[in-house]
Parts: structure tokens; sequence; C-alpha cells
């Protein structure tokens, strides 16, 4: 997600370079929300950020603030309906918002707001109508309220649960804003000079900033509303001391951020490349070349061979128009996006006793589809070393960590996983490990996906299949 408040500039193209570095973060469709102070034009579309925008697209929004977002669904079909911005006219004014993350109390809210089943598209749309239903659009349209959507906002915000970063306008305001427990990430960067800023800029992650030129302020706290218009940066928490309780998801640092965003004050590279130099201290192995596959498991990979005094070497060559296969909607399209996706280097492999760095398995099809490669490329043996801990539970905030049913470590135990994906060995980077690779002592964090402990508590349907998963195997086993 990004959002820009920036009078003078073309904030529909910072908003086309803002989701241009955020690519990764959803590949099915994207979209922007433009504001003029008047009015609020809309623009999304199934696809890439470059197959729905072109320059004339981008040419034909002017205005001076706006939001964009791209999507991948966990919850709600990956439809044109579902895409975002959604947008929503409220009594005399409109507003479009962005979301990431899912709502784990989408059935009482609907209740609350008298919906009936199906008559929204997803939890994100929920959360447009119940705004949109808010008092402070209640008045007389004629008039309407110039604070209305941050006094929406406040009003509506506090019943949600979940996990929720959002970014939102409406003709002359931009607002972003977390969940109390900062789930997913956040934060505010400044376009000009500090004693004279030419606008405000919001991203779920640093690159986004440094596309835009944008300097990094600061993340916005868990449960922190930020409204930017005219006046500058407000600020205010909508949530009680006691439902603020930072918990940042884990698994941005294990996967899902790019490895040049920094959160928690943390480049991730460097904790990715600090979790591979643990996981050989952890689970050693006598080979002759450590390779990671791409991109993730690459600089856990270098940290492994640094480690171990093991050469680091390329194995596998991945096809970089090709797009992320954890994010892709099912499972025969990632399944062929393995084969599409990367391609082995022969000579560097043939009679090699490899060990191969991958950041987390899911359902195993990388994994087994890399092996398989690579044993047809002449490796003598292959060890998979992990730079996470086994996933044994769902996630219900946003990432598409399935049910126990397709997740592999939930499913069987490690000689299973070991049979099944044809390798020599297999041991995963144990929790204590992955969060001394972070190294942000004192910050938190959602494990939930690891350790069945869920920070925001989880429908009952969903809680019973949690207790279903059986205890993690032994992380250190070699
Ligand atoms: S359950 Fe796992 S993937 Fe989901 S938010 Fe928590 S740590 Fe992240």
């Amino acid at each position: 997600m990004f959002g820009v408040y920036a009078p003078g500039r073309g904030v529909a193209q910072l908003t086309f370079d803002g989701l241009y570095a955020l690519q990764h973060r959803g590949q099915e469709s994207a979209g922007m929300a433009v504001g003029d102070g008047e009015a609020i034009t809309v623009v999304k579309d199934m696809g890439l950020v470059t197959t729905v925008f072109d320059e004339r697209t981008v040419s034909c929004l002017p205005g001076h603030l706006a939001i964009g977002h791209t999507r991948y669904s966990t919850t709600g079909a990956s439809t044109w309906r579902n895409a975002q911005p959604v947008y929503r006219a409220a009594a005399g004014a409109g507003f479009a918002l962005g979301h990431n993350g899912n709502l784990t109390n989408t059935a009482e809210l609907a209740a609350r707001a008298g919906m009936l089943p199906g008559v929204v598209a997803s939890d994100s749309d929920l959360v447009a109508e119940l705004l949109a239903g808010a008092s402070a659009f209640a008045g007389d349209p004629a008039e309407p309220r110039p604070h209305a959507l941050e006094e929406a906002v406040a009003e509506v915000l506090p019943l949600l649960a979940g996990a929720f970063s959002f970014v939102m306008l409406d003709a002359s305001h931009l607002l972003g804003v977390r969940d109390p427990k900062g789930l997913r990430p956040l934060c505010l960067g400044r376009l000009g000079k500090d004693e004279d800023p030419e606008g405000w800029v919001l991203a779920s992650e640093t690159p986004a900033l440094d596309i835009v030129g944008a300097d990094f302020v600061r993340e916005l706290e868990p449960g922190e509303l930020v409204v930017i218009d005219e006046d500058g940066v407000r600020t205010r928490q909508l949530f009680s001391e006691a439902q603020v309780d930072p918990r940042l998801c884990i698994f941005e640092f294990v996967y899902f951020a790019r490895p040049d965003s920094r959160l928690y004050g943390r480049e991730v590279h460097g904790a990715r490349r600090r979790m591979g130099e643990l996981l050989a201290t952890q689970a050693p192995v006598d080979a002759d070349l450590v390779m990671g596959v791409p991109e993730s498991g690459v600089p856990a990979a270098e940290g492994f061979a640094r480690a171990s005094g093991i050469p680091y070497g390329q194995g596998l060559v991945k096809n970089r128009y090709i797009g992320r296969t954890f994010i892709t909607p099912d499972q025969t399209a990632r399944a062929e996006g393995v084969r599409r996706k990367l391609n082995p280097l022969r000579d560097n492999i043939d009679g090699k006793r490899i060990v191969v760095v991958d950041d987390s398995i899911v359902r195993g099809t990388t994994q087994r589809a890399v092996v398989r490669m690579l044993r047809e490329a002449g490796a003598r043996q292959v060890h998979l070393r992990i730079s996470s801990p086994p996933l044994m539970w769902p996630c219900f905030y946003g990432i598409d960590i399935p049910s126990h049913e397709e997740l592999i470590a939930a499913q069987s135990s490690i000689p299973q996983i070991e049979e099944y994906l044809g390798v020599d060995s297999l041991a995963y980077l144990s929790l204590d490990n992955l969060v001394a690779a972070i190294d942000a002592p004192g910050a938190g964090f959602c494990t939930a996906c690891l350790t069945g402990v869920y920070p925001v508590p989880v429908p009952a349907a969903q809680a019973d299949a949690g207790a279903a998963a059986p205890s993690p195997p032994d992380t250190a086993r070699a």
C-alpha cells in the first residue's frame, strides 16, 4: 500500500512508482485513488501495476493526494470487485481505502451493521460500508463535515479485530492507520527538507519511500492514526494502552518483505543473512556448495556459507519476469510457476554435495521441484536447510499460510518430509535463533503460524482447526 499528499507534485506518478516498488506484496490486482480537493478518481483492474497503468492513464489523474494498492487474496475471491482501493460515496462526500491484512471478526461486524451474509465482498468492503454508515457521515449532505472521514475512522476502527493497516483518502485528507498489534507494517516518509516539507508519504515498506525520493520518518505506532492535509501531519492513538501490544508479523522478516526494507530499524537482508549463519551453527552439514532458492533464500544461504566455510555458489537461475509462487492463488498455478521460474546451473551442481537454503516450507511444492531439478542436474547429495521454524498453523492475519491439511510440517514428521522432498537431510532454524537473527531487542512479534499462539483471538471454528495441529518437530535435528 502507498499513499502520498504532495501539492504541486504528480501524485499519480509517485503512486505508480511506489506501487511498483511494492509489487511483491500482491500481484492479482492494482489500483489507485486520486483526490484533487473536490473529487476522487479511482482506477483499478486485475493484473500487475504495469498492466493496469500506462503513461496515459497516470497522466490523466491530476490531484494532490493519492493512495494505491496491490492485492493478493487470502480472503475474498481474486476478482475485479475485490480489487482496491474500495470507494464509497458517503453523505456529501466520498472516500477510498486500501487495506493490508485480514479481519477476524467480520461476522460480528456484519451482524452489528445489520448486513446479510454475502452482501459485502470482502472484509475491506465491510470496513468501507461501516465507515460510510458512521454517524460522522449522517449529517446534511449539503454541509459535509470537513473531518468526517477521520471521525468515522475513530468511531469504526476500534470495533475491528485482526490485522489491518489502512491507507485512506477523501478529496482533501490522506489517512494512515495500523491495528493495535501492528501486525502489518506501515511507515511515514517525507518529501523535501525537514524544515520545509514538500509532501508526505505512507508506505507498507521503506523501498517505496526510496523510489519516490522520500526520507524515512518513522514507522506508525500500533493503533496510531495519522491524518495528513494542508496543515501537515496530525496523529492520534485510537486504542487504549491495554490494547496496544506490538506484534509485527515475523514472517515479514523471513519471507514477505523486500530484503532492502527496514522494519523495527533493522534491514531485512541482514536479518536473513544472520538466520543463515545461526542455521549453519545449529544444523551443520558436510558439503561442497551452499546455494539459496531465489530470491528470499539467498541472503540466508550467504550467511550459511560464511558461517560454515562451505563455498557459496549459484545453483538455480530465476526467470526474473515470473511472479512469486507463494502468492499465486491456486495449487496448479503454483506448481507450474516453480518450473517456469527456476532452472538449474548444471556445471555448478554436477557431482556435488549441495546445501540448499530456503526461507520456509509451506506445502513443499517449490522444494520438491527444486530437489528434483538438482538431482537431474547431477547433485550427489541434497541437504535442505530452512531459515525459519516449521509452519504448523494457518495465518488468519493476511498471509496465505493455509490450513493444516495443506501445511506439510503439520501433517508429516521430518523423516516423512525428507522422503517426500527427496532430500538427504532437512533441518529448520529454531524460533530462538530466528528472533536472535532479527536482533531487535524488546520488539514484539506475531509467531502464530510457528507456535499456535495467536495474538488476536480467531473465530471458534478456526481456533478448533488450530488445536488439531500436532506438536512441532525438533527443529535442531540435522
Ligand atoms: S500467523 Fe505467521 S504469517 Fe500470519 S501474521 Fe502471524 S507470523 Fe505473520
